[in-house]
């Protein structure tokens, strides 16, 4: 039997519609979308139609490009600072994804000055910080919409007014926030994946707004307006414009299904202390601590439970988390943090039965 799935900031499950959308461009429909034949032209309309499903979501003014994943589009982004004469300042909030936060140390070793915007406790970028950071010389300023591992909403709006009155470019890596929350409309520079909204894996775009240079990351074939190299997935791209689609039309009815399984899973969690802003929140990301837990022994003692132990990513990799870290929490709070993701396909009765679960497990370990 499948675990109950309780993770849902690491990815989705692929949404039945994007599925039957992707299929046709897997079996009879596998031309090229780059030839000039009618099964090239049939694929690329596909693409095409794709590529206004995705933009509807964003501003106006810019363009789509499709890459492989949000950490392609972030990179791809994130080469736009080298085009600014005279500025070379990169200022990320420190509680940035690694596809932001590392990429932004990475240009800090080639003649970039990189600076890491501390966060309050609450997970809450420090404004006074920022604003003492910026100056003439910044290029690029970077905040994420929502955080994946404590879904702490940034004040994406202001910190691009900020960016801008130092006349630097704005990227927000909006990938946990695209189809569920408000996009910031002035952002210049907007990073997405498939596989958080219910699409496919092997897909992001990076939204640029009109006017904005960014250099090509992968050279070949001149793909996506000559800066993004290769054959695109005809499937793919149906699938992440689908999901794209999807979630416009399901916004309310998602959203008022993820407060209720989150108002449900804080009255059940009530023994936890959340870990970042109560109020400044996407309600689909729970990460709670218990003092005195070892996260490692819970995870493996409820094993019909898939959820995180902070982020996917930092799990993975070993590293202590660094946005916990970041919120002032000693290594022993981290470390008895967990993350509970929602999603569209969760039920009340899974939240249940998942708190059940784990404040069991909890309780036989620390009695
Ligand atoms: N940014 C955030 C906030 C994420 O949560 C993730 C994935 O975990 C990424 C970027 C990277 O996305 P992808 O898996 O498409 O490279």
């Amino acid at each position: 039997m499948n675990p109950i799935y309780l993770d849902n900031q690491a990815t989705t499950p692929l949404a039945p519609e994007v599925l039957d959308a992707m299929l046709p461009w897997l079996k009879d429909g596998f031309g090229n979308p780059h030839s000039p034949h009618v099964m090239g032209r049939q694929a690329a309309a596909a693409v095409e139609v794709a590529r206004d499903q995705v933009a509807a979501l964003l501003p106006n003014g810019g363009r789509v490009i499709f890459t492989g994943s949000a950490t392609e589009a972030i990179n791809l982004a994130m080469g736009a600072a080298r085009m600014l004469q005279g500025r070379n300042g990169i200022a990320i909030v420190d509680t940035e994804h690694a596809a932001v936060r590392d990429t932004a140390l990475w240009y800090g070793t080639q003649g970039f000055e990189t600076s890491l915007i501390p966060v309050d406790p609450q997970g809450l970028v420090l404004l006074e910080e920022l604003e003492a950071c910026l100056g003439p010389r910044t290029a690029l300023v970077g905040a994420m919409l929502v955080n994946n591992e404590i879904g702490v909403v940034q004040p994406v709006d202001r910190i691009t007014e900020m960016a801008h009155q130092a006349g630097a470019l704005m990227l927000c890596d909006a990938v946990q926030g695209y189809g569920r929350i408000d996009i910031p409309q002035q952002a210049d520079l907007i990073a997405l994946s498939g596989h958080k909204i219910y699409g496919p894996k092997g897909i992001g775009a990076l939204w640029v707004r009109d006017g904005i240079d960014v250099p090509p990351s992968i050279h070949g074939g001149g793909q996506e307006q000559g800066v993004r190299s290769g054959t695109l997935s005809p499937a793919l791209c149906a699938g992440l414009g689908a999901a794209a689609k999807l979630c416009a039309e399901r916004r309310q009815e998602d959203m008022q299904h993820i407060v209720s399984l989150a108002e449900k899973a804080h009255s059940l969690f009530g023994d936890w202390t959340v870990n970042g802003s109560l109020d400044q929140r996407y309600p689909g990301n729970l990460n709670i601590r218990r003092d005195g837990l070892d996260v490692a022994r819970l995870m493996s003692d409820v094993r019909g439970v898939a959820f995180s132990a902070g982020s996917a990513c930092a799990s993975g990799s070993g590293r202590p988390s660094h946005v916990l870290a970041a919120l002032g929490l000693q290594p022993a709070q981290i470390k008895s943090s967990i993350r509970l993701g929602f999603g569209r396909y969760n039920t009340v009765e899974e939240v249940e039965r998942v708190a059940g679960l784990i404040n069991q497990a909890a309780e036989n370990q620390l009695s």
